[in-house]
């Protein structure tokens, strides 16, 4: 049964990738009955009619989803931070990797408009800190092109969502990698990345070898579904020292011979992380209760 993996969904059409082939399919009844909806990134086991068109017949398990945009099987997230324009903010930037850490998806930290940086003393600080850590931060400028084959590399073979916040640069480094696609900059981003309630179609669209989501991710940044205890396993800093803490469970904040207080004490975990964590722990615990 030949095999591919679901780009497009319109109109109750599945578009599935297979090598270089784009087949038209519909589903088999089979997943209404079930309750399964085909998601853009399934890959899918489909019948074909002919070259062009064929029937979808059943989904492989999924290693995770989105569900803005309405996406499965990421492989990793781009996450787009400017230079400037808007400044750069480690508050954000730690929000988001908490998010994305939490749905066990790879970020990679691409740091954008670094032709407009103007203290790059401080930005390359944060950049070191964040390598410590053991994070991807690749460096670009859509105006320079400096560092685009570095963000492609990283792009190649994957399955990539952007995120960032809206006039970071998403659209124009997506036009960069691929200018035949000619997404307006402005509009799409005013369009895409405000489009809260609206669940907008998602496609994968081929660049640098890999399939890149044409909607960003992440547009809300609540810590739904996250609990207090989760969130020292979405600081890898700290997850690797929990063992070392005197109490079994150790949340990091009040407990004796904590292993991570004494690292940020010494130094070795930046305070401002530190600062973070605590807020987002303070943030989960007053959120009402979901009813
Ligand atoms: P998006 O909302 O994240 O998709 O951001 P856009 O790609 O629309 O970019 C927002 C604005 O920043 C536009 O006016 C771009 O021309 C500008 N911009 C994007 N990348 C760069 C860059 O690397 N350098 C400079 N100087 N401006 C950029």
């Amino acid at each position: 049964m030949p095999e591919g993996k679901i780009i497009k969904a319109l109109s109750g059409f599945y578009y599935v990738l297979d090598g270089e082939n784009i087949i038209q399919c519909r589903g088999r009844g089979v997943f209404r009955k079930r309750n399964i909806t085909p998601l853009v990134g399934d890959y899918v086991e489909y019948e074909a009619e002919n070259d062009k068109e064929g029937y979808v017949l059943s989904i492989g398990e999924r290693k995770n989803d989105l569900v803005r945009p309405p996406v499965a099987n990421i492989d990793q997230a781009v996450l787009v931070f400017s230079a400037m324009e808007p400044a750069f903010s480690t508050m954000l930037l730690d929000r988001f990797l908490v998010l994305i850490e939490s749905k066990h998806i790879e970020p990679v930290i691409c740091l954008t408009k670094m032709d407009l940086a103007d203290d790059l003393k401080k930005l390359n600080a944060f950049i070191a800190d964040y390598r410590k850590i053991g994070y991807t931060v690749v460096e670009t400028s859509s105006e320079t092109m400096a560092g685009l084959n570095s963000l492609e590399d990283y792009l190649t073979g994957k399955t990539s969502v952007f995120a960032g916040q809206s006039g970071v640069g998403k659209s124009s480094l997506l036009n960069a990698i691929r200018p035949d696609l000619a997404l307006k900059t402005d509009e799409i981003s005013s369009s895409l990345g405000r489009g809260k309630h609206t669940t907008r179609h998602v496609e994968l669209i081929p660049a640098a070898g890999g399939l890149v989501a044409d909607t960003p991710g992440f547009s809300s940044l609540e810590f739904d579904g996250i609990d207090v205890e989760d969130v020292s396993s979405c600081f890898p800093e700290m997850a690797e020292l929990s063992s070392s803490c005197k109490f079994r469970g150790c949340i990091h904040i009040n407990e004796p011979k904590c292993a991570v207080k004494q690292a940020v004490e010494k130094e070795e975990i930046p305070s401002y992380r530190y600062d973070h964590y605590l807020q987002f722990i303070e943030e989960i615990k007053e959120r009402k209760p979901r009813y």
